[in-house]
């Protein structure tokens, strides 16, 4: 901060005198000079108060009057100002209450957020030991308490239940009742069990993946990098749009679309793999953001016959996997499932946008080229491990 870089990915926030750390995903530096917190996040409809109390409490330790920004999933932003700091008192004196008392409050596991807690080895183990049914994948805090109220307050006694004969409990109901029985075995047998056929499209595949930065002077997110890893698959098979700034983004954005029609005349059949709704939701985006809802090819992609197809669909349906998480990595990197691994341990979407503003910043030509390598040899490596998910799949489940 004292040197005024314009955008700090991952700050360490430290208020020694009052005990605060805070982690924003980035801190931006404003026009006036002061630090602005954001976090990216899914969506905001889901934990409201949460992300209000955790930006507000970043607004806190940074004594700022600019509001905070949330990127969200989709593409837009929200901004959290004062309104959230009675949320934000409210939270730090609970908290400082839960400190002052020698026992431990009572808290469910989040994969998402204990991963990422400088806790979890402590709380971990805790779980693991009395079978927390959090900890399974699909078994929220709400869905636990239910399921303790009918006297399942284990895995092992969830492993042992008929789901049919199961009442509903809250986001646990139909056959979401039947995947979390499963997932309860598959916590004690590392199995795979399958609950319906995986169904795959036929046609010639082109696995596709973007990139994008979400720290524009426009605030609205660039993808600088739109990948594919057409047939026959292999590393030299991996085509790519890359733009060097938001200036180009339009430009980015025609390439991609002259891409799909490329491909759309050579691939007959064509379909367009890739991992989660991000995809779809960012070519919505664009369309929208230049007013092309109504242009051939973006009617083609969105439209009935569109030839996306999201590969993570067939495995949240008909899969249950001994996992926490049904990330592209989480199943990819397992050794008894995908088994394939990224070249570069380190990197990740957010690690591709740290990289993709240093290659902005950078004037040295030969670093410059070093970073777009690395970042087009991630998004190669997630392209070539929906390539492997689809093998996989095919091979183990048809
Ligand atoms: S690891 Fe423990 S302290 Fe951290 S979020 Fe999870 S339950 Fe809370």
């Amino acid at each position: 901060m004292k040197q005024g870089v314009d955008v700090i990915y991952q700050a360490q926030l430290f208020d020694e005198k009052n005990s605060l750390i805070g982690n924003p995903d980035f801190l931006i530096r404003h026009e006036n000079e002061a630090y602005q917190p954001a976090d990216a996040k899914l969506s905001l409809s889901e934990l409201k108060k949460e992300i209000q109390v955790q930006l507000g409490f970043y607004r806190l330790m940074l004594g700022t009057e600019l509001p905070g920004i949330v990127f969200l999933g989709d593409g837009r932003e929200a901004l959290i100002g004062d309104e959230a700091n009675a949320v934000t008192n409210q939270f730090i004196t609970e908290m400082r209450g839960l400190l002052d008392s020698p026992d431990e409050p009572l808290v469910r596991y989040s994969h998402s957020k204990c991963l990422a807690c400088p806790y979890y080895d402590h709380c971990k183990p805790g779980f693991v030991e009395k079978e927390e049914l959090s900890l399974l994948y699909g078994v929220q805090g709400r869905s636990a308490a239910g399921l303790e109220a009918l006297g399942i307050d284990t895995i092992s006694r969830l492993a042992a239940t008929d789901p049919r004969g199961m009442a509903d409990v809250p986001y646990l109901k139909g056959s979401k009742k039947d995947r979390a029985v499963l997932q309860a075995k598959s916590w004690f047998d590392g199995k795979v069990y399958q609950t319906g056929d995986v169904v795959l499209p036929d046609g010639q595949w082109v696995h596709f993946d973007i990139e994008d930065n979400p720290l524009t002077a426009s605030g609205e997110k660039h993808v600088y990098l739109w990948g594919f890893l057409v047939p026959a698959y292999g590393d030299d098979q991996f085509e790519t749009v890359w733009t060097d700034s938001d200036d180009q983004d339009y430009d980015g954005w025609l390439g991609f679309l002259e891409k799909v029609e490329g491909y759309q005349a050579r691939y007959p059949e064509l379909v367009l793999a890739h991992y989660s709704s991000h995809e779809r939701s960012t070519i919505a985006s664009y369309a929208r953001r230049y007013g092309m809802e109504a242009h051939e090819t973006v009617r083609y992609l969105l439209g009935d016959d569109s030839p996306l197809f999201d590969l993570q669909k067939p495995v949240l349906e008909s899969l249950v996997l001994p996992l926490q998480g049904y990330g592209l990595k989480d199943i990819c990197k397992h050794p008894d499932l995908v088994n394939f691994q990224w070249q570069d341990e380190e990197s990740g979407s957010q690690w591709s946008v740290v990289q993709f503003n240093r290659y902005l910043e950078e004037t040295d030509p030969v670093v410059k080229a070093g970073l777009k390598t690395a970042i087009l040899g991630y998004n190669r490596d997630d392209v070539i491990a929906t390539r492997r998910l689809e093998e996989w799949l095919r091979h183990t489940f048809n």
